[in-house]
């Protein structure tokens, strides 16, 4: 998609601060952090949330599930505990419209998320 923030940095017109790659998934770390780990985890081609990605293609969103727990591993929070979320919906509080994971960790997260 040629007006999408997050297809941009996929396509690396844009500079992003990339922590994990595989064929299917991207992961980068958050431009205004809300924890010590913040990271991004998105599939490389477009889908714009996440119930869009699970409509379209199971495979993929497994994928971009197996890359946020990668990431939680290779960040150091796997064992502490973290979080993964993906906001679904502006009325979730999404802005960008490309599936994204968020994944948090390295602070006591607390529950229920404002
Ligand atoms: P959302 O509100 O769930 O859609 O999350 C979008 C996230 O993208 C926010 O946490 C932003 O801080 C983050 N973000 C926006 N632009 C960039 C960027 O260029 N690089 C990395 N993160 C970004």
């Amino acid at each position: 998609m040629t007006d999408c923030l997050f297809c941009k940095i996929v396509a690396k017109e844009i500079q992003a601060e990339i922590v994990y790659e595989n064929d299917g998934a991207l992961a980068f770390r958050d431009i205004n952090p809300q924890a010590p780990t913040h990271v991004l985890v998105i599939p490389k081609e477009h889908h714009a949330d996440a119930a869009a990605l699970a409509r379209a293609d199971q495979g993929l969103a497994d994928e971009v599930l197996k890359a946020a727990h990668a990431v939680a591993v290779q960040e150091g929070v796997a064992d502490e505990g973290y979080r993964v979320v993906f906001n679904t919906g502006p009325g979730a509080g999404q802005t960008v419209f490309h599936v994204h994971a968020h994944v948090l960790g390295g602070r006591n997260l607390t529950w229920p998320p404002g």
